[in-house]
């Protein structure tokens, strides 16, 4: 998902560059509140996540498992949690900019924030940090070839059911998301099997489904070991060893790797902030870190007694967002209200004429 919306600014050298009013860095529950509010405030937005979906650790961490202390809902799937947080977020219009990773920071002379990333530049009048435990990234399998099919029969991410059916489907892991996509594509895949090196770790009911299933379970101590594809270089083929070694040959079109997720704190450690425990010292009061123009948000900062909770996350997204707006805007009131009052006068503005439009009615000769 990339939606870069319009807008560019001329920068000193006569080049252009397109200067959001926040950048957001990182998409999980408190960087999607984050755009919201900011978006709310009227602020144009853009949020940048490595990972190649939203929903930060609730998405590579637990998506199965129930949240039960956000407000709202006494008890929720992470992953269900993370849907309702993408559609408030999407509310404030953010551009989504999804699998790139922001590697470097830094302020230019004239105050704008240049932000390099893993592909290319972004440039921001502000910046709210929302990095949880850093950038995250699925882990790769190190099988020879598998690197190379990615993106052509080798996924991390499984997004569209419809994908997989009529396929031959091998999928590596053994948590929630491994089992639930064996379970999920069983009934539409011609066939599925799922190879992992333990004992399965998720909900004990999907397990329970899967043994009950038709999915081809091969476990313990089984590894993929290699990988062939076809003439259009497109996956083809599954080798998989088992615990004493012998290897079997899978036919497959699709390989699903869901072995979990790493996360690197490593760029942001040379943006300038002072960190405490891989955390970023903020003001309780602003949420700024020693950079100006640069917030932050979530598990990423520290302040005493400071808990790493999603409620928690969405206040400081709020103090940060308008104390960012204020940064770039210092006529802008710093509260701007109830959501209630702010939505109902938007949608006033939007239902009222523009004095343009008007002046063009009145300019219309009668006939
Ligand atoms: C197993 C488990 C269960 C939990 N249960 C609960 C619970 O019941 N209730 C509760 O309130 N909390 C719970 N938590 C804690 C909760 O998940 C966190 O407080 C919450 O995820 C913090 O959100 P965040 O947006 O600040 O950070 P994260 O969710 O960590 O998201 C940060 C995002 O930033 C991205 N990012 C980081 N660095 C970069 C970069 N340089 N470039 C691009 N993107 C970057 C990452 O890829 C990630 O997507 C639980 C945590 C775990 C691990």
């Amino acid at each position: 998902m990339d939606q870069p919306t319009p807008g560019v600014a001329t920068d000193a050298a006569g080049g252009e560059r397109d200067v959001y009013d926040v950048t957001v860095i990182g998409a999980g529950p408190t960087g999607l509140f984050a755009a919201f509010y900011a978006g709310l405030r009227g602020a144009r937005t853009q949020i940048i996540d490595s990972l190649e979906e939203p929903g930060g650790a609730l998405t590579a961490i637990y998506p199965e498992k129930y949240i039960y202390d956000v407000l709202g809902f006494p008890k929720i799937l992470a992953k269900d949690f993370v849907e309702r947080c993408l559609e408030q977020a999407h509310r404030g219009k953010p551009a989504m900019h999804l699998n790139e990773e922001v590697l470097e920071l830094e302020r230019l002379e004239d105050g704008t924030i240049r932000l390099g990333t893993s592909r290319g530049e972004r440039f921001s009048k502000t910046v709210i940090v929302c990095a949880g435990v850093g950038a995250f990234e699925p882990k790769r399998l190190e099988a020879p070839g598998v690197r190379e099919l990615e993106g052509r029969g080798v996924h991390y991410f499984a997004k569209r059911v419809e994908d997989f059916r009529g396929k031959d489907v091998v999928i590596v892991g053994g948590g929630d998301s491994a089992v639930d996509w064996a379970v999920t594509l069983e009934p539409l895949a011609r066939s599925v099997t799922l190879i992992h090196r333990s004992k399965f770790r998720a909900h004990e009911a999907t397990v329970r489904e899967l043994e009950e299933s038709s999915v081809a379970l091969r476990y313990p101590g089984c590894e993929v070991v290699g990988v062939r594809a076809d003439g259009d270089g497109r996956l083809a083929e599954v080798t998989y060893k088992d615990a004493t070694g012998a290897e079997t040959v899978a036919p497959a079109q699709e390989l699903i790797v869901a072995i979990g997720f790493v996360a690197d704190l490593g760029p942001l450690k040379t943006w300038g902030f002072e960190l405490q425990r891989n955390q970023i010292v903020v003001d309780p009061i602003t949420m700024a870190t020693g950079v100006p123009g640069v917030f932050g948000a979530g598990d990423i900062v520290a302040y005493p007694a400071k808990f790493k909770l999603i409620a928690t996350g969405g206040a400081e997204a709020v103090t940060a967002v308008n104390h960012a707006v204020t940064f770039y805007d210092p006529k802008a009131r710093l509260d701007a209200g109830h959501s209630t009052t702010i939505m109902e006068k938007q949608e006033k503005a939007a239902a009222r004429p523009s004095a343009a439009a008007a002046a063009e009615r009145v300019a219309v000769p009668a006939d």
